[in-house]
């Protein structure tokens, strides 16, 4: 029997239920009664570690071609800027 994680949008409740495939899915929160009930993945979060990788990158990218912003304009090192 697999078991289902579901989550209380209304009052942040979680618990766990085994249903078979079958079953009907839960919506009402034994907490607070309210219908916000949703079933939690619980197999994600990889995307998240992606993104900011992404993130990383294009800052990092970013980040050296303004290092590689334009020399100084005397070119011969005469200005001690
Ligand atoms: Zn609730």
């Amino acid at each position: 029997m697999p078991t289902y994680q579901y989550r209380c949008s209304s009052c942040s409740h979680e618990l766990e239920a085994f249903q078979s495939m079958n079953d009907e899915p839960l919506t009402v929160c034994p907490e607070c009664g309210a219908e916000q009930l949703k079933r939690v993945i619980s197999a994600g979060g990889g995307f998240m570690l992606k993104g900011s990788g992404f993130y990383n990158t294009d800052y990092k990218n970013a980040s050296k071609s303004q290092a590689a912003a334009p020399p100084c304009a005397c070119a011969n090192g005469a200005c001690n800027l």
